[in-house]
């Protein structure tokens, strides 16, 4: 037995947007051609802000709608044995709510997974791909999940989840097809920015914002132990020289550093 073909398309599959040209600079192409939508997809709260918060708030001061996944809640992580992890779970996405709020994104949306159990599985690939169906974000930004060595499971399985659900699956309406159900069209993003990279092609200047960065990274109360801004701005300052003098010429506080992937469509 054979399927029936469908029938070939003629209207064009992304009336919004031109495909960007890969030799210019990725946000000045997709702002010139695109609708300037982002979807950051990050494993615990605060992750978005230490790798990308320059970027996210730089995204957002030039009229990007960016939308936040998170794919825990970060319910671990506590040295304190009254804790638990519901408890610590609804401090940590308030902190993560004001956080995002400092930015400029939308309210971060988060899927639950216990922190330290996520898995690159079927399940959070789906998850995924309805989020990215229903934002039609043109840039993701999410962990490095191949980078090589050591990195923590959530961060490594959260990133190939990604991955995973923008290609092939999203786009193509044959994978978790009950998001039909919901008027969600297939979506494939034009780009990816990979954070906690090891071999970084593409680097953002988030003086502008570097402020705005602390902030929302202070925001995160639980996870900061008191240090003030200007505490922040000299360990960040301090680390940044150790590791030029160690070789790394271009190390700064005032950049952040991504894997640029371009997804043809
Ligand atoms: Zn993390």
């Amino acid at each position: 037995m054979t399927t029936q073909p469908s029938t070939p398309r003629t209207a064009p599959r992304y009336p919004e947007a031109q495909n960007i040209d890969p030799k210019g600079d990725l946000l000045d192409e997709l702002e010139a051609k695109a609708p300037k939508r982002a979807l950051a997809v990050f494993a615990h709260p605060d992750d978005a802000e230490f790798t990308s918060g320059g970027l996210l708030a730089l995204l957002c001061s030039r009229g990007w709608d960016v939308n936040v996944v998170v794919t825990t809640s970060g319910n671990k992580g506590t040295k304190d044995p009254e804790v638990t992890p519901q408890y610590l779970a609804g401090i940590r996405e308030d902190e993560q709510r004001a956080a995002s709020a400092i930015l400029g994104t939308h309210e971060p949306v988060f899927l639950g997974f216990p922190d330290g159990y996520v898995h690159e599985d079927d399940e959070l690939r789906g998850l995924l791909v309805r989020q990215i169906r229903l934002h039609r974000p043109e840039l993701v930004i999410t962990w490095d999940g191949f980078r090589p060595g050591f990195n923590h499971r959530d961060h490594r399985n959260t990133g190939r989840a990604t991955y995973d659900a923008i290609f092939p699956a999203a786009d193509d309406h044959l994978y978790y097809v009950l998001d039909k159900e919901e008027g969600l069209e297939p979506f494939r993003p034009q780009a990816m920015l990979l954070a906690g990279t090891r071999d970084a092609d593409y680097h953002v200047d988030i003086t502008p914002v570097f402020r705005t960065k602390i902030k929302a990274i202070l925001a995160h109360v639980s996870q900061i132990h008191g240090r003030t801004e200007e505490d922040t701005v000299k360990m960040w300052e301090e680390r940044a020289q150790a590791a030029r003098e160690s070789g790394d010429e271009n190390a700064s506080p005032y950049r952040e550093s991504f894997t640029k992937v371009l997804l043809r469509r």
